[in-house]
């Protein structure tokens, strides 16, 4: 990894605390003028996952999700630490979402992010409403982890704090125990871990953690104190499909307590159009993209809802037999698919968000 310290970004924490671990790294004037070679935007990503860039945030660090228009939402909000990833997905939005290659993480985050976010928690607590924050929106909560330290930051501030707000950090690598043993244990730290079956992590989602080794960090988070989550996102058709993903969730819920799984989420593969011409020349035998899709109420691509039903009825059974013990719930899906597989009536994003806030609220009430 290439790292690029902007000259403005130099005097933060962040940037200080790189320079004293002695990594090979460039001062550069501006990310802008950043030389980057005529190749074509494929490219580039390829090419700036192997870049790390710190820069001062001008922007806002706090936001909720964009969630998606039409469908149901959850009402997550978004600490943005940064933009980009190192693992490679051959299904990844953000290879469609940026115009800027390179990874990027923001400098500033501790002087001017934290104080935004303890702004904003301060809010809710007085306001009495429980916030649910993940950084994992824009970039993998850990893949950069032990280059930059931002969730060890972040823990750490939820130790000081203790605010009424859980932390989801989503990911596809496995910290090791190592890890974990360097805090306390909080119940509202929850790491999340994108799940997906074999044959998909090995053919798409290149440089990330198998899924034993992503169910045996799971299993150290919660050894240690803290919450687990999972997210079956995207599920992917393909033969074989109906069978090997509730053998996914079996072993999930055969690995760990019900009781630290604060939920499980389910969406099927759905991109916007841009995303499609990008992969497929990133990915050139990756098949995901030359399966039949319709164009959902929000304009991205989805499978047609029959697919995306037969591909939920797989893990109904296994749902039913954790008898409400695990919160399950379906990422950016329609009012019919919620009444048709989970037996939700007029299920909407009010509900929801109410019903993962009870989650949020508990791990709160159990970390006092
Ligand atoms: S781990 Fe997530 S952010 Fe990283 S490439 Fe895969 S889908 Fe994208």
């Amino acid at each position: 990894m290439e790292i690029f310290i902007e000259t403005s970004a130099l005097s933060y924490l962040l940037s200080q605390e790189i320079l004293k671990k002695e990594y090979p790294l460039k001062v550069i004037s501006s990310y802008n003028d950043f030389e980057w070679p005529y190749i074509s935007f494929p490219e580039l990503i390829t090419l700036g996952k192997k870049k790390l860039f710190l820069l001062k945030h001008q922007g806002r660090f706090f936001r909720p999700c964009p969630g998606t228009k039409n469908y149901l939402c959850c009402g997550y909000q978004i600490f943005h630490f940064g933009e980009g990833c190192p693992l490679d997905c051959s299904y990844c939005i953000l290879q469609a979402y940026f115009n800027r290659p390179g990874l990027k993480v923001w400098a500033n985050l501790v002087e001017d992010g934290f104080q935004e976010l303890e702004r904003i928690l301060e809010r809710a607590q007085r306001e009495k409403r429980i916030l649910r924050i993940g950084t994992g929106e824009f970039a993998d909560s850990l893949a950069l982890e032990s280059i930059v330290g931002v969730a060890e930051k972040l823990i750490h501030f939820w130790e000081e704090k203790k605010p009424l707000a859980v932390l989801e950090l989503k990911t596809k690598v496995c910290p090791s125990e190592k890890f974990f043993v360097k805090f306390k244990s909080n119940p509202k730290i929850i790491f999340a871990w994108s799940v997906n079956t074999e044959k998909i992590i090995k053919e798409e989602e290149k440089a990330t953690a198998s899924l034993k080794a992503r169910l045996e960090s799971a299993k150290k988070a919660v050894e240690r104190g803290f919450s687990c989550a999972f997210h079956f996102d995207p599920i992917i058709y393909y033969e074989g499909a109906e069978e090997e993903y509730p053998q996914v969730l079996e072993k999930i819920l055969n690995s760990l307590p019900l009781e630290k799984i604060a939920w499980i989420s389910l969406g099927t593969f759905r991109y916007p159009k841009e995303l499609k011409e990008i992969a497929e020349k990133r990915f050139p035998q990756s098949k995901i993209y030359s399966q039949e899709f319709i164009e959902g109420l929000d304009g991205k691509k989805r499978y047609f809802v029959e697919i995306r039903k037969k591909l939920y009825q797989s893990f109904q059974k296994l749902i039913k037999e954790t008898k409400d013990q695990v919160t399950f719930y379906f990422c950016m899906e329609s009012e019919r698919v919620w009444e048709e597989i989970l037996g939700e009536k007029e299920y909407n994003s009010t509900k929801l968000i109410e019903r993962l806030d009870k989650v949020a609220l508990s791990l709160c009430k159990s970390a006092e």
